[in-house]
């Protein structure tokens, strides 16, 4: 049974909803290190023989195309982050399709002209946002993976595994992340915080209980929770716990994790069919 990997490629600076000094206008000052960062990624990938779904965001890919084309010779799914690290919610429906739109040409610029799979920053497809679903199968998109069955960012109601969302403009799977759950809640597990927390036996124990009832799980990580000398800000508290919480050691658990399930990109796991180019 094949679980998807998902790696968000984007900049330790880009963070949902805190101003200041990581507000847009001054990404280009900020020191980039999302090259570096990805690239220990795919060597950790590359020795455990994983290929991946990599959602790079727009901004990311526009400055470093050739980032993009070492993702897609080494075999991994480029997939669409976005392009500015907006919440979608907040974009509403005209700013949500230029956005996405900005992002599909960036990444089809940089080489990745099919697009499949379309990942919100910030999981943030939620009941304010349902409209997003529509304008993503409307634009060709086939599978998103968006929609957490957490509260706060989504919902708990929601499906923890994947399943088709019909919209007027026709169907889009719906790929949620893995989550764990203890005393009747979810709680975070397959990435940020709560993959880094949790000990790999307890995450490799979680994904075979899924997939001894025939169901795939996603993991999703960061290109900046590998990063051996990440750069730091003040942050609020939430988003100090997302950003900076247990990093240590990550990598290492990370690998016992790649070594103790079988993992495959989103498009692979969901058998999808790349439309004739
Ligand atoms: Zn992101």
């Amino acid at each position: 049974m094949e679980n998807a990997f998902t790696v968000d490629v984007e900049e330790w600076f880009h963070i949902c909803g805190v101003g200041g000094a990581l507000e847009e206008e001054n990404w280009t000052e900020l020191p980039s290190r999302v090259v570096e960062t990805t690239n220990g990624l795919l060597e950790l990938l590359d020795r455990r023989n994983v290929r991946a779904t990599f959602f790079v965001l727009g901004w990311v890919a526009n400055r470093y195309p050739h980032l993009v084309g070492r993702i897609r010779s080494a075999g991994h799914e480029v997939a669409s982050h976005g392009y500015s690290h907006r919440r979608v919610y907040e974009l509403g429906p005209q700013a949500f399709a230029e956005d996405l739109d900005r992002s599909l040409r960036a990444l089809s610029l940089a080489g990745a002209e099919t697009v499949l799979g379309y990942r919100a920053p910030e999981w943030s497809i939620n009941d304010r946002s349902l409209w997003a679903l529509e304008i993503l199968a409307r634009r060709g998109i086939l599978y998103d993976s968006s929609m957490t069955p957490l509260r706060l960012l989504g919902n708990p109601s929601y499906s923890e595994i994947p399943h088709s969302q019909r919209t007027p403009s026709g169907e889009i799977v719906e790929f949620p992340p893995l989550v764990g759950r203890r005393l009747g809640q979810n709680y975070p597990l397959g990435g940020g915080w709560g993959l880094r927390m949790h000990s790999p036996r307890t995450v490799l124990r979680r994904i075979e209980e899924r997939n001894n009832r025939g169901l795939p799980a996603a993991l999703f990580v960061h290109p900046w929770e590998l990063d051996p000398d990440p750069p730091r800000v003040r942050l609020p508290l939430g988003h100090r716990f997302a950003h900076y919480f247990r990093l240590d050691g990550f990598a290492k658990r990370l690998n016992e994790i790649l070594a103790g399930a079988a993992f495959a990109p989103m498009e692979a796991v969901l058998k999808l069919e790349r439309p004739a180019a």
